[in-house]
């Protein structure tokens, strides 16, 4: 099969020849239809994610089709791949609710081969059915910027006052599950990022603007999409008493000191990470009742690292997906 593969950190991905895989003991073979790009698969491949499996397929939001069966899926069924690949079932977090949280859990595209391939192998409990609605390279984006977005949302709390900064791949996302949920949307973006804030206030955006300055009225919660730590003492000084600040990335540049009185007031800094199947069950019965439309930038297999420099630089409008 052909494959873009990871040799090291800080390297172009190489399109290369790769036997096929084979199912293992509860997995599927999947002919992959799209993969979307994440913003974590940057952090892989800029090292800033040190423990990746090398050589790697990264790719992590896959939409593929069942060559070999399981037992829970039939061979042509469509179905997804998210992040959250295995996990022991045996830890105290999985034991808790708390899979996301596991010990040794694995991710897909990180610790085992992913989605930037013709074909893939995963195992089957980890799957997801995907809603009909979506064409693959659609639903692509849900399957990572869908699902930790909506686990985001929900531990952001019921507030109506929603701030978003970071306008790509996941807040284009939640602000239209947010909007549909009767909330007020406030995207932070790059200073002067006309078109992003042109983007989000067409999807709904009471409000956008530079995320490093404050918006025009008070917040209950911020979601930083952003990996830019110098935003968190930016939202808090947004959010109201009792507020809630949630960091959704999995990698964030340092966060600056800033004084106790910006977390004072009860206000509450969290991560979020990985997600259940839990999460992802509720997500995608969600995503095409609100409806959510993902907005994306296609490449074809060849050109995964042109995707990854567009979603660096910051010029990507909605996601970039792969299609194979
Ligand atoms: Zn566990
Ligand atoms: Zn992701």
């Amino acid at each position: 099969m052909r494959a873009l593969v990871l040799d090291a950190a800080r390297r172009p991905l190489r399109l290369a020849e790769l036997p096929d895989p084979g199912p293992g003991p509860g997995q599927i073979l999947l002919r992959v239809r799209a993969c979307g790009v994440c913003r974590t698969d940057l952090h892989i491949v800029d090292g800033e994610l040190t423990e990746p499996k090398l050589p790697l397929v990264p790719g992590h939001q896959i939409v593929g089709d069942v060559l070999e069966a399981g037992e829970r899926f039939r061979a042509g069924e469509r179905v997804g791949v998210p992040w959250l690949g295995w996990t022991d079932g045996d830890c105290q977090y999985c034991r808790s609710g708390r899979e996301n949280l596991c010990d040794h859990a694995r991710f897909t595209g990180y610790d085992v081969d992913g989605g930037y391939a013709e074909l893939a192998v995963a195992d089957e409990r980890f799957c997801f059915p995907l809603p009909d609605e979506y064409p693959d390279e659609q639903a692509a984006p849900l399957l990572c910027a869908g699902l930790i977005g909506y686990r985001s949302l929900r531990l952001a709390g019921e507030g109506e006052m929603l701030g978003l900064y970071g306008f790509g791949a996941s807040a284009h996302i939640i602000c239209q599950v947010a909007v549909a949920q009767g909330r007020r949307v406030f995207a932070g973006t790059r200073a002067g990022d006309d078109e992003t804030q042109e983007f989000a206030r067409s999807l709904g955006a009471v409000w956008a603007g530079d995320a490093a300055e404050e918006p025009p009225e008070e917040l209950d919660a911020v979601i930083v999409f952003a990996p830019v730590g110098a935003l968190v003492p930016a939202a808090l000084r947004a959010v109201r008493k009792g507020g809630t600040v949630v960091c959704a990335g999995i990698h964030m540049s340092d966060i600056p000191s800033f004084p106790y009185e910006l977390l004072w007031g009860e206000r509450v800094v969290r991560s979020v990470a990985n997600l259940t199947r839990l999460d992802g069950d509720e997500f995608l019965a969600l995503a095409p009742s609100v409806p959510v439309r993902t907005e994306v930038e296609v490449f074809p297999l060849e050109q995964g690292n042109e995707a990854l420099e567009r979603l660096r630089s910051g010029a990507l409008r909605g996601a970039a997906v792969l299609v194979i």
